[in-house]
Formats: structure tokens, sequence, C-alpha cells
């Protein structure tokens, strides 16, 4: 079950998870002077990975409960100033779409308070777990997607409610778990001014050249990611399907903290990345020959953090996998995940077809319905017209079906 298998990761990093901290030194300095004090040979501790964590220290991952005792015990560690607590793993994040692209950071905070707020939670309770962090979406539209670090209580609160009122505008919100990537070195979780890594192209994945001067240009492209952890790498590295970055979400949502009660009732869980390739009824299908026959093994789940790691492929149906490969996401308009588990920054249009904009807001209703699905597929005009909710005569979804069901 890929539900409860997040459930699992999340509360295993979370029992054996430790913050190191020491607010007078700089992110690298902490890891090296937490390297000087920790012996891990002398002093028989299992450490499962170490990861710096921005301004707030570097988080140990150890083996159990027993190693973390024996670091907070760590006299050298206190003598030199550190604070060792338990790690409560990094706040999620929301996406609210459909913002008026004007709106000031201030602005859209106080009008989240103001209008869904008030009355709930006080002003300073609000601000302190409501922290508008960036705007993103398409370019050259008049609203944008903000994107929210909360706390885990506030996620909850926010994603009962289903939607914000911003002045004039009712927005939809979701769980946001995007990885950044590195311009540079093509890797997850940094950016290009914190790289250590090597130049490594776009493009053809190899190393020492820009993707302008990439000598492979005419060539597919190659994804140096996978090529690292030796999965098919021709692909993109940019691909949404890419195993490594969708291996990266799943880690990310690891080591995000979505609050006890998350873990316990099953309520508001985490969300579950989406099933790679569940873009189409061909990609369903190229995936099911290549799934794998295990899942992800112990050993994947406790490898280094730090390092890119195999990605995990989805079990065949007949393994028990709980992919909902039949479930429309009335988001993006994708097969293989409910709207709730949606990751994707694009919706698409129930209406017209095109993605972009939601049918509320469809600027071509005089026209007649076309479906999403099949404009995909690239299918003549005249089979897309219907409605992507008619499933009984949409032919992308008869293909669909057919390939699960085989
Ligand atoms: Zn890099
Ligand atoms: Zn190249
Ligand atoms: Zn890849
Ligand atoms: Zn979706
Ligand atoms: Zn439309
Ligand atoms: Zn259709």
């Amino acid at each position: 079950m890929v539900k409860s298998e997040i459930k699992r990761n999340v509360s295993n990093d979370r029992a054996s998870t430790i913050l190191v901290s020491n607010p007078n030194l700089s992110p690298q300095s902490t890891r090296r002077e937490v390297m000087k004090a920790i012996d891990p040979a002398a002093q028989g501790i299992k450490i499962r990975a170490m990861r710096t964590k921005g301004k707030e220290g570097v988080v140990l991952a150890t083996a159990s409960q027993e190693d973390n005792v024996k670091i907070q015990s760590n006299v050298q560690l206190r003598n030199a100033g550190f604070t060792v607590q338990e790690s409560m793993g990094d706040n999620p994040r929301l996406r609210v779409h459909g913002v008026q692209a004007e709106l000031a950071p201030e602005e859209f905070a106080r009008a989240a308070f103001a209008q869904n707020f008030q009355g709930k939670w006080t002003e300073s309770m609000f601000r302190a777990s409501f922290k508008p962090l960036f705007k993103t979406g398409k370019r050259d539209l008049d609203t944008v997607i903000w994107v929210v670090e909360t706390s885990p209580e506030m996620r909850r609160a926010v994603l009962n409610q289903g939607r914000l009122y911003i002045k004039w505008d009712s927005c939809w919100v979701a769980d946001f778990v995007r990885v950044s990537r590195c311009f540079k070195c093509q890797a997850f979780d940094h950016v290009a001014k914190f790289c250590r890594g090597v130049e490594i192209c776009k493009h053809c994945a190899a190393e020492g050249h820009k993707e302008e001067a990439c000598p492979a240009k005419n060539e597919p492209p190659k994804c140096s990611n996978c090529r690292r952890a030796k999965e098919d790498d021709g692909h993109a590295v940019t691909s949404e399907n890419c195993p490594a970055y969708n291996w990266a979400v799943r880690k990310r949502l690891r080591r995000t903290n979505y609050g006890k009660e998350a873990e316990q009732q099953g309520t508001q869980q985490p969300p579950t990345p989406c099933p790679r390739n569940c873009d189409s009824a061909g990609n369903a299908k190229r995936d099911r020959e290549e799934a794998s026959p295990q899942g992800p093994s112990e050993k994947r789940v406790i490898s280094d953090l730090d390092r890119p790691e195999p990605p995990v492929t989805p079990r065949r149906r007949s393994e028990g996998t709980e992919i909902a490969w039949k479930e429309l996401c009335r988001h993006c308009f994708k097969y293989g995940h409910t709207t709730s588990q949606c990751l994707s920054l694009v919706a698409a249009c129930e209406h017209c077809g095109l993605e972009g904009h939601k049918v509320e807001t469809c600027p071509n209703r005089g026209s007649s319905t076309r479906c999403v699905q099949c404009i995909r597929l690239k299918l003549k005009k005249d089979a897309t017209k219907h409605s992507v909710l008619t499933q009984e005569i949409c032919p992308a979804y008869i293909m669909h079906i057919k390939l699960v069901n085989k």
C-alpha cells in the first residue's frame, strides 16, 4: 500500500531523527563541528544519514532511539554550544491557486487571515504558522499560485476548508510537494548557488559543458539523475515522469512533518506522489510492463538521504499496489490519482480541454466541449468532441481501462 508505506516511513524517520543546532555557526561549519564532536565508531552510534537543514542546523537520522540518546548526552557537543533536540521534520507547504498576481505577500497573508481565520486564530498565531514563500504558475496570467509554508495544524485547517477566500476570489488549495533541481549539476534538493557538484549538461547528461554548448544537441535527451541511480536514463532530466524525481518527491514527503494526527488517525494524510506515467493510456502501459516485482525495500528507505537513491517503481496491480489507476483527477484530468493527491501545478479545463485554467474561468465557453484526455492522445478533432467526464464514450478512457485490466 503506497499510502501506508509513506505513513510508516514518516513515523520511522521521525522516531530516530534529531536536530543539532548552533545559531552562531553557518550550516557548513555546523556540519564540520558536529563531525568533530561525535565519533560514531568510538561511541557505537549508527548514523543512517546526515543533512543540513538550512540555518536551523544539522539533522541526523539514526538507526534507533538508543543512538539518539547517545548523541543527546554527548558532552563535547554541549560544551561547544550545541543544542540537541528531536527533529520534527520540515513544515508542510500548501499551494493556493488563482490568487491575483498583483497582491503583495503582506496583503495576501492579511487577506488569508481576515477572510478565513479571524475569530478562530489570533493574528499572531496565524502569521507564525502561515508564511507566504513564493509565487509560481504560468507567466502572463493575471492570477498566480502562492506557495505557503504552514504548521501541520494550519495545513489541516486550510485543507479542511478546501479553499481560501482572498479578496474577491475563492482560491483552491492543495499540498505543494516540489523538489528543486540544481541548474548546474542537475541534482535535487539544492540550488546552483549552493552547488558543490560539477557542471552537468541538462540535455545529454555529460559532465563539463552547459546545455547551450552541448555537442549532442540533436540526439534524444538523457537524464543524469537516473543514470547515476542506474535506472533507464532515456528521458529529459526535467520530465515529470522521471523515476529519480519521483523518488526525490517521496523522500521530501518522508521528511515533512504532517503532524501526529495525520500519522495516527490517517486524517489529512501526507499526499501520495503521482504514480509516474499516469498521463495517458500509452504511458501507463509502458510503465506496467517495466514495473519491477518488488516494492521499495527497507534498505532503500534507510539509505543516505544526501545521495540520490534508486527510485521506486510502482508494483503490478496483481501484487497489491493501491495506486488508483482508474481514478480521474479533477484538477489535472489525468488518470491514476485523486484530486486531493494531485501534485500538478497546471490545471486542465473539463470544458474546452486546454490546460492552464479551470472550467470556472474557461474563455471558450461559447464553443463545444472537448475532452482533455483525447486531446492529449492527439486524436482527430472529431474524436475529441465529448466531455472528459462521459467516460463510456471516451476513447482515451476505454483504452486506459483496457490496459489497466490486462
Ligand atoms: Zn548542484
Ligand atoms: Zn550535453
Ligand atoms: Zn530521470
Ligand atoms: Zn492530478
Ligand atoms: Zn476551458
Ligand atoms: Zn475522451
